[in-house]
């Protein structure tokens, strides 16, 4: 396809736009007027879950269709082909119009996909990529494992070999999306001998295959969005494996820095709108002219704007060609470090009202957010290993002791 230039790209993107979506209306804040409603997590029932992926997988086709689904990626496997810079005017155009909320498709498109196009064989990239990118289907990362979070190389569910196919035993745990996913990215071990690093391999496994079992957890805000997923006897082709077998590690970098980006690079801030909010609170509850408050407020919004300034400078980097790196870590623990010092704030003015509901509008909503905080502190590597590798990638420190690798 030939190079299209920004300008026309843009037309091209406002025309698709505005035949298939309404423009953003962006409301002017009103204390107590519409939902007071700030979380973290998605709290949804299982019917409203439901029709919220229909919507969200029938923009993605139609978006697709247009020619906006892949921008940047490769023409044989249903792409553009075209530069970051259109991506990015794109989702510029895009972010004036009110789109269907997307985020199924966030761990599908942000961390399985770009594992599939870095270590799958042409075959499966050609079955895969295309109705990822047109939202026909939804990925998860089967990572996580009741023994090994953190320690990820710790994993123990089973890849033994039998002709063509290998026979998957284990179970996996917090697979966000399961219930709604149609592939997954598991981890697994297929040498016990080797090293913990150097047995394992990456395969793509069919969510719907015989022998998965999905059962949901319930987090504490109410909804659920989690699942353990359970895998008897499951067979996955030789042919749907992710990069050499025992080389599964390098497979699980891939993914694992692509999520970093994806929840680091900006993203998945404190909005301004969520900062607006904040600011307003303290307004109602007359403790914008308290020294204290000011002073807290002040501070938490250089924090976010430095964070979102770092975010955009790693960003920078990446669109320069380099690969997301140890500094995403940077921005991870940034985003998290942010949600405490407000979640303390809003403890120190709102007292009692933080926890128990006393009715009035915007106050005890709250709880939902403070209650979202220890999940994003977990989720893609924790504060502390984070922190372990800010110390010893970014900043080259001593190593922390480990045990065997
Ligand atoms: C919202 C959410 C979504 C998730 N989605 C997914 C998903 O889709 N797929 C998936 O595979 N997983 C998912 N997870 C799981 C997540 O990746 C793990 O919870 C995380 O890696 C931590 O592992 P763990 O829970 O086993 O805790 P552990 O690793 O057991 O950690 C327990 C505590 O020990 C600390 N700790 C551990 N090792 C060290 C160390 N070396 N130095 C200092 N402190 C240490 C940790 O910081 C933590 O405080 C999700 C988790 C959350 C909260």
């Amino acid at each position: 396809m030939a190079m299209i230039t920004e300008e026309a790209f843009r037309a091209e993107a406002r025309a698709f736009l505005d035949a298939h979506a309404e423009r953003r209306v962006e409301e002017k804040f009103e204390w107590g007027k519409g939902s007071d409603r700030v979380g973290l997590l998605d709290e949804k029932t299982p019917a409203q879950e439901a029709a919220e992926v229909a919507t969200a997988k029938q923009w993605k086709g139609s978006e697709f269709d247009a020619g906006f689904g892949w921008i940047t990626g490769p023409e044989e496997f249903g792409g553009r082909a075209l530069s970051a810079t259109h991506e990015r005017a794109y989702r510029s155009v895009a972010s004036q119009y009110a789109i269907p909320n997307q985020t199924i498709f966030a761990i599908g498109l942000g961390m399985v996909a770009p594992t599939i196009l870095a270590h799958a064989i042409p075959s499966v990239k050609a079955r895969y990529l295309r109705p990822l990118y047109r939202g026909d289907i939804v990925g998860c990362q089967l990572f996580s494992e009741p023994v090994a979070g953190s320690d990820l190389a710790g994993i123990q569910t089973s890849a033994v070999r039998d002709g063509d196919e290998w026979v998957l035993n284990g179970q996996k745990v917090w697979t966000s999306g399961a219930h709604y996913s149609d592939i997954g990215e598991i981890i697994t071990r297929t040498s016990p001998d080797k090293p913990k690093h150097k047995g394992l391999t990456m395969f793509l496994v069919d969510m719907k295959a015989p022998g998965v079992e999905v059962r949901p957890l319930r987090q504490m805000t109410g909804g659920a969005s989690f699942n353990e997923v359970f895998f008897d006897d499951v067979r996955v082709p030789d042919s749907h494996r992710l990069g050499d077998v025992d080389e599964g590690w390098t497979a699980a970098l891939t993914t694992l820095m692509n999520e970093r980006a994806a929840i680091g690079g900006g993203g998945a801030g404190f909005s301004n709108a969520g900062f607006t909010r904040f600011k307003e609170l303290a307004i109602h509850l007359g403790l914008d002219e308290d020294p204290i408050v000011r002073q807290r407020l002040a501070e938490i919004y250089i924090q976010l704007a430095v964070t979102r300034y770092t975010g955009l400078r790693s960003m920078a980097r990446i669109r320069a060609g380099q690969l997301p790196g140890p500094e995403m870590s940077i921005g991870k623990l940034a985003l998290t470090q942010n949600m405490q010092r407000i979640s303390q704030t809003l403890g120190e003015m709102l007292g009692p009202a933080l926890v128990a509901d006393t009715g009035q509008w915007g106050t005890y909503a709250w709880a939902e957010y403070v209650l979202g905080i220890p999940g994003a502190r977990v989720a893609g590597g924790t504060d502390e290993i984070m922190r372990n590798i800010v110390g010893e990638r970014v900043l080259g420190l001593a190593k922390e002791p480990r045990g065997s690798d």
